[in-house]
């Protein structure tokens, strides 16, 4: 080999080699950025499952769950179905993004559209479709149709094998598409907040009544002890309605324990519906009810309690092709500053039931 020819060797291996060097070094500090933005992912999805374990009440718990979709996914339009077994439907249960309409009326059968299918395999499902013209085109509402692309990412909330829920992403905030990294960090979100939906289900099973779900007695102590408390310090206004079904026994004892269990219900249905959402009732014994009305005085529960009455009167309940009424005698207690425990409030609204149903039953006593 000539001298030109092996300075030509020496200097093409020269240059394969800073070649090689440049290339593995450029390669070896992407996958270190790569690495370092996935353990910030991971401590990011960290971090918002420990703020969702942190809640026990479903009525909070939903919201904080949907919340840490939207920040770890970037998400701008989604919603949170939780699986109603009765009903055998997804409900939607908190959302963002969505019109009022849309969310009371969007239910899904299992094994229907996006979030149904999702439901039924148990396994997520990413959509990036520029066209539209994906198997699920169907599914989209007017106003998605119009958009140029659809990016979807839909996720099973499943816990020990059991599909509890759906979260259903439905547009990202930048503008951007979901991508695999998203379905596998999410999905680690989502057996989190599975775990976490679970345990708020067991506490609402310790606290409410299995046959009126309202709460139980002992929950229900606990929450007028807070409520006494607030009032209290804040000096505040506070009433509490003694609720006692008339002549139950005879009911009873004319139709069936199983039509008094109706009855029950029915009921429990009424005081739901008539009571506003702050109020706090429950099941106090058998035919007994029991209503918390934080901020209110006398004079309004009295008006509330009125109310409730009236409403019990005139709506009847069917059972077996028949239909049934019941009425309800009401006694009301007040907060008074004087009072030094929760049990002198109980005590005085049922003095006042007591009175109630002297006085004929039927009717409300403060
Ligand atoms: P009053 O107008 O004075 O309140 O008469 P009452 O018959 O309602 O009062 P009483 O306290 O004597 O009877 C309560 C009845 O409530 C006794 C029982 O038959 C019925 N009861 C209590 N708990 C339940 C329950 O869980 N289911 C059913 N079906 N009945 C119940
Ligand atoms: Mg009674
Ligand atoms: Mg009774």
């Amino acid at each position: 080999m000539s001298y030109f020819n092996k300075c030509l060797v020496a200097g093409a291996a020269v240059i394969i080699l800073a070649a090689y060097f440049y290339f593995h070094f450029k390669k070896q500090k992407k996958n270190t950025k790569k690495c370092k933005s996935a353990v910030d992912d991971l401590k990011l999805i960290q971090e918002l499952g420990k703020e969702i374990s942190s809640k026990l009440q479903m009525s909070e718990l939903l919201p904080a769950i949907m919340d840490a979709f939207v920040k770890a996914g970037d998400v701008s339009k989604g919603s949170l179905m939780l699986y109603d077994r009765e009903k055998d439907v997804l409900d939607i249960k908190t959302s963002v993004g969505l019109s009022d309409r849309a969310r009371k009326h969007i239910k899904f059968k299992i094994g229907e559209g996006i979030a149904g299918r999702v439901a039924e395999t148990a396994k997520p499902i990413l959509i990036n479709d520029t066209t539209g013209a994906h198997m699920y085109k169907d599914f989209f509402s007017e106003d998605s149709k119009g958009r140029p692309r659809e990016t979807i990412l839909s996720l099973p909330l499943i816990f020990k094998g059991e599909v509890l829920g759906v979260i259903a992403l439905d547009a990202k905030t930048s503008g951007g598409q979901f991508i695999r990294n998203d379905e596998r960090l999410l999905s680690i979100l989502a057996s989190q907040a599975a775990v976490s939906i679970n345990n708020a289900k067991m506490y609402e099973m310790a606290i409410t009544d299995d046959l009126t779900k309202l709460y139980s007695k002992r929950h229900f102590v606990i929450r007028l002890q807070e409520e006494v408390e607030k009032a209290r310090r804040y000096d505040r206004p506070l009433s509490l309605l003694f609720i006692d079904i008339d002549h139950f026994k005879e009911f009873n004892d004319t139709y069936g324990h199983q039509l008094g269990d109706k009855a029950l219900k029915h009921l429990a249905g009424i005081i739901k519906q008539t009571t506003r959402a702050a109020d706090i009732s429950g099941r106090y014994g058998g035919e007994e009810f029991v209503v918390i009305l934080p901020e209110t005085a006398k004079e309004h529960a009295l008006i509330l309690a009125e109310r409730l009455r009236k409403n019990i009167e005139k709506q009847s309940f069917v059972a077996r092709g028949n239909e049934y009424r019941i009425t309800v005698s009401i006694g009301i207690g007040e907060y008074k500053t004087k009072m030094t425990s929760p049990s002198q409030l109980i005590k005085e609204a049922d003095k006042n039931l007591y009175e109630a149903k002297q006085k004929g039953r039927n009717r409300v006593v403060a």
